[in-house]
């Protein structure tokens, strides 16, 4: 379904994310779409009415991503933008007490979106998606990464380190090195 292996960014960007071909160029009119889950049965879908923003990398152990990458991408939308439009009863809260709610398929584990519910949050209002799980085309394209050195949480060699930091300059994803997120 995301095999569309056309943009040149797409191939670069598949040695740090052998799972995922869905990154496409920034579309300029582009005003959304829809994510679907990956349960082939009643998959959940949520509308998404809005470009999405700071879309980036991240190698922190909470957001999804495939299995096998290890980095996700995420970005942010309004959350007034965010619709459940069908299967929401498979929605379930991952942990209760981390700062950003993220609403998982029960069938499938991947996080729909995410949502700060502290309103005194800097990021409250925004949720975070993933727009790998939609199939419309022209979502912004990541532009940084952040909690880069966490994907040794996650069991990666840091003597490798230097590597993925460089291979992501590379590909015009500047590590960040703090953020207020969680
Ligand atoms: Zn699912
Ligand atoms: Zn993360």
């Amino acid at each position: 379904m995301f095999q569309t292996e056309s943009s040149p960014w797409q191939s670069r960007y598949r040695s740090i994310r052998p799972s995922i071909a869905a990154i496409a160029p920034t579309g300029g009119s582009f005003a959304g779409g829809t994510l679907v889950c990956r349960c082939s049965d009643r998959p959940v879908k949520v509308r998404i009415d809005a470009q999405s923003a700071h879309n980036h990398a991240c190698g922190c152990t909470k957001c999804w991503k495939p299995q096998g990458a290890l980095f996700s991408v995420v970005a942010v939308v309004p959350r007034d933008k965010v619709q459940v439009v069908e299967n929401g009863d498979k929605l379930k809260v991952v942990d209760a007490g981390a700062t950003i709610q993220r609403h998982a398929c029960t069938g499938c584990g991947v996080h729909m979106y995410g949502r700060i519910e502290k309103t005194d949050h800097p990021f409250y209002g925004l949720d975070f998606i993933h727009t790998e799980l939609s199939p419309d085309k022209g979502w912004a394209a990541p532009g940084f990464a952040a909690f880069v050195s966490s994907i040794i949480e996650s069991g990666f060699d840091p003597a490798r380190m230097g590597a993925v930091r460089a291979r992501l300059k590379e590909l015009g994803l500047e590590p960040m090195t703090a953020s207020p997120r969680r």
